[in-house]
């Protein structure tokens, strides 16, 4: 692969005309603790809850990865909206997170139960470590806009997620983000 560049949005995370990959809430179920509360969004709207402009960057260990993630406000019954979360199908390989616009958490765990939340601000960089599952998810009431970066062959496991779930949940009490411990978690 030849060197490039490309453009980016700082405001919008938009990489220039291309289109995105988008995850509306009729693809979050089984993701979130309130899966009534679901059911009754599900049926006034299908609200987009976040997407995703990624490059079909080969899947080579020395090559990259990259692109921009916007994650939209809003909530399910107490729990913030946020990404589906994954580990990577190869477990050695981190990530670099960069947070462009907004406010929210990246929710981290490996599979020893070790787990840590980093908060995701304009020009935050959080390093994701090898080994640990991924969610970010938006507190504020503002699009969470970010950049990432990882090993183009490192491929994701959401399957594993789906099952168990992350640890612990990011929910909203009294107007403030709480971090608790999953109920469903397996
Ligand atoms: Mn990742």
């Amino acid at each position: 692969m030849k060197p490039f560049a490309l453009h980016f949005d700082l405001e919008t995370g938009k990489c220039g005309t291309r289109t995105s990959s988008k995850r509306y809430l009729s693809q979050m179920k089984g993701m979130y603790h309130d899966e009534g509360s679901l059911q009754k969004q599900l049926e006034v709207e299908d609200t987009l809850v976040y997407e995703f402009y990624e490059l079909d960057m080969p899947e080579h260990a020395g090559d990259l990865a990259f692109g921009t993630s916007i994650i939209y406000p809003g909530k399910v019954g107490d729990e913030y909206y946020m990404t589906k979360g994954h580990f990577h199908a190869i477990l050695n390989t981190a990530e670099v997170y960069f947070c462009l616009q907004g406010q929210g958490l990246l929710l981290m765990e490996n599979t020893d139960g070790e787990w840590c939340v980093e908060e995701m601000a304009p020009g935050n960089a959080v390093y994701v470590s090898k080994g640990y599952a991924h969610r970010t998810i938006n507190t504020g009431h503002e699009p969470l806009v970010f950049f990432w970066a990882f090993r183009a062959d490192a491929g994701h496991d959401y399957g594993t997620i789906e099952t168990n779930g992350f640890r612990k949940l990011v929910v909203e009490q009294a107007g403030a983000p709480v971090i608790i411990d999953n109920p469903n978690w397996k």
